[in-house]
Formats: structure tokens, C-alpha cells, sequence
């Protein structure tokens, strides 16, 4: 086609720079330590390099957007201030659709594991490059901002208008970001540059994180009233956990989108009992064991759905455990996310298959995403859809997180082609350049 030669040849004359702007944002700590985050040196860098390119640039303290703090889906346990939204605007001539590549500035944090690659530094290896939020989703923002370098050095203005938006708050279930975002800004199509491996996902998980408490007796052996152990009960509760993850497995009917990938994870998160701040043991059995838990859902699922379902389950398990029979845990949800979808025929999931086949020359896949995002707030609570489409790396959210450098750089080819077929473009705009 008449403009797969010039968008190959900007990509490979410009690999370097264009490495090296992920290595930038890579340096730059957006460490989301929640409730508080860090993305604001990050955000700027954005605006600032938007603007350079020309762009129509809003930096917005995502309080001051009306109708936020009142919505039903704002979470008023996390902090806003001093982390500003961007969103940089590339007009378009008119006449065409428009397209937002929307994705998030904050990392989780770098965590107590060890990092053979620095967090921070941006390094090479093995054709791979590492850092926090190489891969979910600097990569994504990167390749955002480079189809508009791309498009303002080849010379081409598209239709439809092209958006370039970097939230804030995404890690840790936080979408006051992108929901500040959606009551502000709309396009005919969002591509959310969440890590997919370049597999294009018009769905995505949902989940429920919720902490299940276990009440028991503090005390000792020589005590006249016997002590109660929690955490008995607690290790009973995982090898629960571990059965009703494999029965929701089992059970549940699998949506199509996710019929080569079925997965439904049931993790733990954090375990606690006793008083951890003792060098060296306790002397008494702890009063109260705690753990929180992440359970994944597929698209459509409700948050009693889920509780409904352990509920049932630690109830039957009841009549074959005495240990369990002997409790009843407290179950509290701290965060439910919705999973959502938009139809595989949607023309934007349509046109990434063709342009992911046409750039790497393979099969496009087109899955369901096997993780819960902010994606929900675009599909079910605004009215723009919402496909997700990322860099090819692994790690994520964990040390030595990486992107696959040749990957990347072709997964840039396929978001410029992507906005230029999308957007449209005058084929004499293409001869003049
Ligand atoms: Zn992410």
C-alpha cells in the first residue's frame, strides 16, 4: 500500500530516538504508592513533549472536573491532588473519525523483591528493555506520542482528530483518572496500550479484591482457657481458596473471547497474624488472622455474583472441614472492578486485526485481556469503546519488567497506521510528502 513505505521507514530511521524516549520516561519515577501517587513529573514531561509537537495540550487537576467527585464510580479514598491528567489534542483537517490512544503514567511501586535490571535506568539486554513500567504502560504512552512525531514529519493532517491522553491512578484498582477523563473528553474509538503482547482484546477481566478475617482466642499453652489459633483456620481457608478457584474454573460458563485463554486467577495478596514488630517469636497465639484476595471475573460478572458464590462454597466445605466448621469469617470487599467488552465486529478491533497482520505479516489474534484495567469506565460508563492494545514484553508488575525492543518498534508501526486509517488521510497528502 502507498503508505506502508514511508511509516517503515520513519520507524526504522528514527529507532534510536525512539528507544530512547521510552528509556526517558522509564528514568522518571511514577511510582503509584497508593492512596498517594507520584506521576506529576511524568505527567509533565508528557504535556511538555505534546506540546513541542504541536498539540492542543490540557494538563487538568482532575478535581476540577465537573461531575467528578459526585459520580457513583469515584473512589474519595484516593488523593488527586498534585496529579494532573494530560490529554494533547492533534486536530484533524475535519471530516474524519476521531481516536484517542488513552494509558496511565503510574507504575506500582518497585517492590522488596530484588532487581537484577535497575528500576529506573532503562536497560538493554537480550534485544529486551527493562524497567518499571517498561512494559504496563510506558511502552503504550511512548508509541502514543510517536504516531504523532510521525505523522507531523511526514507531513500528513489526518480527518478525524487524534488524542493523546496520560492518566493518573490506575494501579491498585484506581480509575478517578480515566473516569475525570471520560467526563471531559470522548472519541469515536480508544486504544488502551495495556501490555496484550500485541494481541488485540475487545474484553477484559473484572475482579474483587476482599480481605476474609478469622476471629480466634489469643493465648498460650498453660492457659486455663484454651487458646483458639486463627491461623489454623486461615490455612484451611487457602486450600479452600485453591478448590473454589479450580470449581469457578470448572463451572463458570467461558465467554467466547476467552476460550483459548480460560484462566480466572484466585490469588492471595497479603497474609497476617500475630505481631509481625517481635524480632523474634510471640509467646501467645495471635487473636485474628487476616489475608486479602484477588478473584478474577469475566466480563458481565457483579460483585455479589462473586461473594454469593465463596459464600456458598465455604458453607458446603463446612460439612467435611471441623476446623472451618468452627468459624465463620468475616468476607469484606475493598475493590470491585467491572470487566466489559465491546463486539469483535467493532470497526476499530476490525481495522487493528488488518494492520497488525499487514505490519508483522502474522495472523492477528484477537482475546479477551486476562486482567481487570480502567477499561470498564470507557465500555460501560462512557460513550467511547474501548479495544486494548500493548507492547509485547513480560514481567509485569514485577522485577525486571521488560519490553521486546523489535517488538516495540513494530507495535509503533501499527498504531500510526492504525490513526492514519482510522482518522483518514487525503491520498494527495501522501503524494506531497
Ligand atoms: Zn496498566
Amino acid at each position: 500500500m502507498l503508505l506502508d513505505q514511508p511509516i517503515h521507514a520513519w520507524v526504522i530511521r528514527e529507532k534510536q530516538a525512539i528507544i530512547d524516549c521510552l528509556r526517558y520516561f522509564i528514568g522518571i519515577d511514577t511510582q503509584n504508592l497508593a492512596p498517594k501517587g507520584n506521576e506529576r513529573a511524568g505527567q509533565l514531561a508528557m504535556a511538555a513533549l505534546l506540546n513541542v509537537m504541536g498539540c492542543t495540550v490540557d494538563v487538568y487537576d482532575i478535581k476540577s472536573v465537573p461531575g467528578l467527585q459526585q459520580n457513583s464510580h469515584y473512589w474519595s479514598e484516593r488523593p488527586a491532588t498534585g496529579r494532573p491528567n494530560v490529554m494533547g489534542i492533534r486536530h484533524g483537517r475535519g471530516g474524519g473519525r476521531s481516536l484517542l490512544f488513552s494509558g496511565h503514567m503510574d507504575t506500582v511501586p518497585a517492590g522488596m523483591d530484588t532487581w537484577h535490571h535497575l528500576p529506573w535506568e532503562g536497560e538493554i539486554a537480550d534485544g529486551k528493555l527493562f524497567g518499571l513500567g517498561a512494559y504496563d504502560m510506558k511502552s503504550g504512552l511512548v508509541a502514543s506520542l510517536m504516531v504523532v512525531r510521525a505523522l507531523n514529519e511526514l507531513g500528513w493532517v489526518l480527518n478525524g482528530d487524534l488524542m493523546i491522553e496520560s492518566v493518573v491512578d490506575e494501579e491498585y484498582g484506581g480509575c478517578n483518572g480515566s473516569l475525570a477523563a471520560r467526563l471531559k473528553y470522548n472519541a469515536d474509538l480508544a486504544i488502551v496500550p495495556e501490555p496484550t503482547n500485541m494481541i488485540i482484546c475487545p474484553a477484559h477481566h473484572g475482579g474483587l479484591m476482599f480481605r476474609v478475617t478469622f476471629e480466634g482466642k489469643s493465648g498460650w499453652s498453660f492457659s486455663p482457657e484454651h487458646p483458639v489459633d486463627p491461623v489454623i483456620a486461615l490455612a484451611h481457608f487457602v486450600r479452600l481458596l485453591n478448590d473454589w478457584a479450580a470449581h469457578r474454573q470448572r463451572t463458570l460458563p467461558v465467554p467466547p473471547l476467552y476460550q483459548s485463554n480460560p484462566q480466572l486467577p484466585v490469588l492471595v495478596n497479603q497474609v497476617m497474624a500475630g505481631d509481625v514488630s517481635l524480632p523474634f517469636f510471640a509467646d501467645r497465639v495471635p487473636g485474628q488472622a487476616w489475608l486479602t484476595v484477588w478473584a478474577e471475573v469475566y466480563p458481565g460478572a457483579s460483585q455479589n455474583e462473586v461473594l454469593d458464590d465463596l459464600h456458598a462454597y465455604y458453607k458446603l466445605a463446612q460439612a467435611s472441614d471441623v476446623v472451618l466448621a468452627a468459624f465463620e469469617p468475616e468476607i469484606t470487599p475493598i475493590r470491585w472492578l467491572d470487566g466489559s467488552m465491546i463486539a469483535s465486529h467493532n470497526p476499530g478491533v476490525q481495522l487493528l486485526a488488518e494492520t497488525v497482520s499487514r505490519v508483522t505479516g502474522r495472523a492477528a489474534q484477537v482475546q479477551g485481556a486476562p486482567f481487570a484495567c480502567d477499561g470498564h469506565i470507557f465500555n460501560l460508563y462512557s460513550p467511547t469503546p474501548m479495544v486494548l492494545f500493548g507492547a509485547v514484553g513480560g514481567q509485569p508488575h514485577s522485577p525486571d519488567e521488560f519490553v521486546v525492543i523489535d517488538d516495540f518498534l513494530q507495535f509503533v508501526e501499527v498504531l500510526i497506521h492504525t490513526a492514519v486509517q482510522w482518522c483518514g488521510l487525503d491520498s494527495t497528502e501522501v503524494n506531497n510528502s
